[in-house]
């Protein structure tokens, strides 16, 4: 019925996370505002959520954590922790693996969201289609040391395979000492129907 889709590779827990959302969002919402209605509250804590976990991933998995921009007080770490898991990004050693790697990666085969595989491939697709092997974490020691973090990549869901990482290595992508090991390699398979020829 699909032939160009690569249902060997498809992620069926975050594919169904995303395609059921996006089911609900224009069949029960409307149901439930036409039938229920909706009150200030409901308004206001739609925006404090918005913010509170936008401003999550945005200042705390990105910046604070990923790029090591700025330090924070731990109520900011513990509020940022939270609210990025009320994202539903996965954990910020998972969420920071893969930016660090698109940082280092950026426009290449290694780069976990690569731009040049196509719009939906980048924004969707690299979700929606993970490739195996898991790589090897290496790029995020700094973060696998962070009692914060260990404890919130526990309880993820789609956690890192963080208790298998090196305790070694570089802190940041960029830096000599970070490399891409052979098993992260195998995970960049190309997506046959879904990249688009170079
Ligand atoms: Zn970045």
């Amino acid at each position: 019925m699909f032939p160009q889709i690569p249902f060997l590779r498809v992620n069926w827990l975050v594919s169904s996370f995303l395609i059921g959302t996006l089911f609900l969002s224009v069949t029960a919402v409307p149901l439930y505002l036409w039938f229920f209605g909706i009150d200030w509250f409901q308004i206001a804590l739609f925006f404090a959520m918005l913010a509170a976990c936008g401003f999550s991933i945005t200042l705390g998995y990105h910046r604070l954590f990923s790029h090591l921009t700025f330090q924070a007080h731990w109520i900011v770490r513990f509020f940022t922790v939270i609210f990025g898991a009320g994202a539903f990004e996965n954990s910020v050693v998972l969420w920071s693996f893969e930016h660090r790697s698109h940082h280092k990666h950026v426009d290449h085969d290694d780069d976990p969201y690569c731009i040049t595989k196509g719009l939906f491939y980048a924004h969707m697709g690299w979700l929606m289609f993970k490739l195996k092997p898991l790589p090897a974490f290496d790029n995020v020691a700094d973060l696998k040391k962070d009692p914060l973090l260990v404890w919130q990549d526990r309880y993820d869901i789609g956690k890192s395979p963080i208790s298998d990482c090196p305790t070694s290595g570089s802190d940041m992508s960029g830096s000599p000492q970070s490399r891409i090991t052979p098993s992260f390699r195998k995970r960049t398979i190309p997506l046959g129907a879904f990249t688009r020829p170079r």
